[in-house]
């Protein structure tokens, strides 16, 4: 018997990491939802188009193909901007696009349609509040600020992508935040029904025991 889980929460939660890390113990294929409101946020630019204009990023979204593939790659238009899309001035764009109700509604319907057939971990804002409302397991994933910043900031020097100062990636933290809160469509919230995960104080292999441990308890349950 296969589940979905959601996992949703602040930016630099460490959700995608241990998404993936999850999902590799399960067999489950990991999905970084993110991904493609970077993807959109990243071609918008590149074609200079406005991030406020609905229409015109609609227009666009229609002709753009987002693969996030099983083995962790995103391809966009059948390029690898798995690298690319994860610097800061794509952040701040993808958070600024994920505001667009139209934009997000196309997004969650391709999201909907690659979780049809379970077995998926997905990783985002509004997983358990709207994408998938009746996934299995459902957990608001969060840390202390501090503690986000720095896992940010450890990971882009790691990953040799080009960042700001702690300091920086803090308070861009502080704003995506502020942002992906307040905005009118699907704001960041934790679902009734999520379970909420402080990782502030827990490695990484910790977090991942307990994600793997709710989903196994659940899948003994369906079995
Ligand atoms: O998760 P990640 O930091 O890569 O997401 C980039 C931005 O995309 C977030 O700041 C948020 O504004 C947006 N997003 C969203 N809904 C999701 C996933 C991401 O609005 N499900």
């Amino acid at each position: 018997m296969r589940i979905n889980i959601a996992i949703d929460g602040p930016s630099a939660a460490g959700k995608s990491t241990i998404a993936r890390k999850a999902a590799a113990r399960l067999g489950y294929v990991h999905l970084d939802t993110g991904a493609m409101y970077r993807c959109t946020a990243y071609k918008a630019l590149e074609q200079g188009i406005s991030l406020e204009d609905e229409d015109a990023v609609c227009r666009m979204l229609e002709k753009t193909d987002i693969v996030l593939t099983p083995q962790g790659s995103v391809l966009l238009d059948g390029k690898d901007v798995s690298e690319v899309i994860r610097e800061e001035k794509t952040s701040m764009a993808a958070s600024k696009v994920s505001k667009l109700g139209r934009v997000r509604k196309e997004l969650v319907k391709r999201q909907q349609k690659m979780a049809e057939a379970k077995g998926f971990i997905m990783d985002g804002r509004d997983i358990g509040t709207v994408v998938l409302p009746h996934a299995e397991v459902k957990i608001f994933m969060t840390a202390s600020p501090e503690a986000r910043a720095k896992r940010r900031y450890d990971q882009d020097q790691l990953k040799g992508i080009e960042s700001g100062s702690l300091e920086e990636i803090a308070s861009e933290i502080r704003a995506r935040d502020e942002q992906d809160m307040n905005r009118k469509e699907s704001p960041l919230r934790k679902a009734d029904d999520a379970v909420l995960l402080d990782t502030s104080d827990m490695s990484i292999d910790e977090v991942v025991d307990a994600v793997v441990k709710m989903a196994q308890e659940r899948i003994g349950e369906q079995a």
